[in-house]
């Protein structure tokens, strides 16, 4: 394959051909699985996998079966042309544009559930939701084969979930997370946040400032996870617009709840603002956690909630 070609692909098994003889020539192989409507937050993973890897495959499928029966998946933007000019522009050197039957042929049976990390958070409330993103992204990577995958921080769960799928089924790949893409407001960049009408645009930055009223109150040393989540549950609720689905200090690897402070601890939230269902996260690394010196370490994220 010539190195400055831009290639857009439907076919399996013209992908394949394409990227065994990249292999044969030695390049290392770099996947980005996405549901298009691309924006910073892709386009960033892109330019990770373009420093990492000499292959830059960028997946564009909204994939039917992780979503439920009453949620978004024919009003999912799809702006075809917008996006191959966003992997054009960010140096991607093939798009791989599957259409529905060819990831899933007819009488597809075989689906993977990657146990417990599936169930809690989002799971709990989109039951099938993390069956279709496992069997997915394991579809993807079999047929790309990558050296590395890029994903996001934004999806906290999914990238803890997809990690303890390819540790579980030795799958030969590197899986790379990468940070979230913020709006200078502190919302995170989503393709959902189209759906936001002005009102509710404005009322979304509760939910990075509560992650950073997190962050605050858990670099500070308090000590009862409860009472850092009703902190935070009392400022979304500051909020009329904003419905909170679950807040949780969980454990970055198991995702188990934690009822004490440790040295990593991850915070997701998810919440409905009218029909839109949004999600965020932060990642809480603390040097020591009894250290009290930890207001001069704070993120400048952090110290932007005291202002
Ligand atoms: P999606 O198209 O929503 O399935 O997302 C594709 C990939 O982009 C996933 O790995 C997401 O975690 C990642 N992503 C989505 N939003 C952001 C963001 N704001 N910053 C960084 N990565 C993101």
């Amino acid at each position: 394959m010539p190195a400055d070609r831009f290639v857009v692909s439907t076919s399996i098994a013209e992908l394949r051909r394409m990227l065994t003889a990249a292999r044969r020539e030695g390049r290392k192989i770099g996947c980005v699985p996405t549901m298009g409507a691309l924006h910073r937050g892709h386009i960033s993973l892109f330019e990770h996998a373009r420093q990492a890897t000499d292959i830059v495959v960028a997946t564009i499928f909204v994939n039917p079966s992780q979503f439920g029966p009453h949620e978004d998946f024919s009003k999912y933007p799809r702006p075809l042309e917008a996006d191959l000019d966003a992997c054009r522009a960010a140096n991607v050197d093939i798009v791989f544009l599957p259409a529905v039957d060819a990831l899933y042929p007819p009488n597809f049976s075989t689906w993977v559930t990657v146990e417990r990390l599936s169930e809690s958070l989002e799971g709990r409330i989109r039951p099938t939701h993390f069956r279709g993103v496992a069997t997915v992204v394991l579809k993807l990577l079999n047929i790309v084969q990558p050296d590395a995958a890029f994903f996001g921080q934004k999806d906290f769960q999914q990238q803890a979930l997809i990690r303890h799928m390819v540790r579980d089924l030795d799958l030969p790949v590197e899986i790379v997370t990468c940070p979230t893409v913020r709006e200078p407001d502190g919302l995170a960049l989503s393709s959902r946040n189209v759906y936001l009408n002005p009102a509710e645009r404005r009322a979304a930055t509760i939910l990075s400032r509560g992650l950073r009223l997190a962050e605050l109150q858990l670099r500070a040393g308090n000590p009862q996870t409860q009472a850092v989540i009703d902190n935070v549950r009392a400022l979304l609720q500051s909020e009329p617009l904003v419905q909170s689905d679950y807040l949780e200090i969980v454990d970055p690897d198991t995702l188990a709840p934690l009822t004490q402070p440790q040295t990593r601890m991850a915070v997701l939230l998810a919440a409905r603002l009218g029909a839109t269902r949004l999600i965020d996260n932060c990642l809480v690394e603390l040097a020591d956690s009894k250290s009290t010196e930890l207001v001069g370490g704070l993120t400048e994220a952090a110290k932007s909630c005291l202002r």
